[in-house]
């Protein structure tokens, strides 16, 4: 699968599951744009270590994902986007009647509404193109639901809804819109979360890992970001091409229980 002279936009890529799909799409032949909130030193050097190794263009866009327009400026700056991964995502813990309304509106801004306004910005370029690929990065919690994680399990049924109805729109033409649905990796959004869980369940952190985060995920081992790549991959190849409007789920078997 060569993916030569296509750009990738991939929002939320300097860590975790999006850096991995920045790897794997560039491995693949890819340009690929970096983004996050931060323009740090180390931001801007991740994109060249990927275009060293790999030998493609990379560059990193700071954008603030929780702003419409910035999330647009994104888009537009890079000027090109063939495929865009909607990966950009963040998570509180908390029951709903003490969530924090910042919270709350944090996630639905970064979770959902960002990948509003990118994939607005960036179907015009993939018509003018003639070809394009919208990836959004799910979760298992855009198929179930967990307690106290409302504004997440909100926002990832949102995006899952949304793929379909982008799916819908593009569907004569040659773009497709697949929503991926992970259950846990062991990125440093999860890890943030390991040491409140050890303190409320009094556990140890391989225990909470086995009992708790992993209870769900019948295999008992975390996805990892590289296997999301690869599916990214694979939704961008010639076999994908009749994919369009579903969600793959990369889970372990959480959503098969
Ligand atoms: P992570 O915390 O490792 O990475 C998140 C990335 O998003 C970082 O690069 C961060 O800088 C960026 N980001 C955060 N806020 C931003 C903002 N306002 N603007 C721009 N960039 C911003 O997280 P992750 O675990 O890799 O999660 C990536 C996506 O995968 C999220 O949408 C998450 O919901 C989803 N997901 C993760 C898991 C998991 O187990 N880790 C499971 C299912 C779904």
């Amino acid at each position: 699968m060569s993916l030569t002279g296509k750009t990738a936009i991939i929002t939320g890529s300097t860590s975790g599951i999006g850096l991995g799909i920045a790897w794997e799409l560039a491995r693949a032949g890819a340009d690929v744009v970096l983004n996050s909130f931060t323009d740090s030193d180390e931001d801007h050097a991740l994109a060249r270590q990927i275009a060293d190794e790999t030998g493609v263009k990379a560059r990193y866009i700071k954008a603030d994902m929780s702003k419409g327009a910035e999330c647009r400026a994104l888009v537009e700056t890079a000027g090109r986007c063939d495929v865009l991964v909607n990966n950009a995502g963040i998570q509180h813990v908390a029951p709903i009647d003490e969530f924090p309304v910042d919270k709350w509106d944090a996630i639905i801004a970064i979770n959902l509404n960002s990948a509003f306004h990118t994939t607005a910005a960036a179907l015009p370029m993939m018509r003018a193109a003639g070809w394009g690929r919208v990836i959004n990065i799910a979760s298992a919690h855009g198929l179930t639901a967990s307690p106290f994680k409302s504004a997440y399990v909100a926002a990832k049924h949102g995006i899952v809804g949304m793929t379909k109805t982008v799916a819908l729109e593009t569907a004569r033409e040659p773009i497709t819109a697949n929503a991926i649905c992970p259950g846990y990796v062991l990125t440093p959004l999860v890890e943030e979360q390991i040491p409140d869980t050890m303190e409320k369940y009094d556990m140890g952190r391989d225990e909470v890992i086995e009992k708790v985060m992993l209870e769900r995920q019948p295999s008992k081992e975390f996805a990892t970001v590289e296997q999301l790549g690869g599916t990214a991959v694979f939704l961008c190849s010639d076999a994908a091409a009749q994919i369009t409007g579903t969600t793959l789920s990369v889970d372990g078997g959480w959503t098969a229980l």
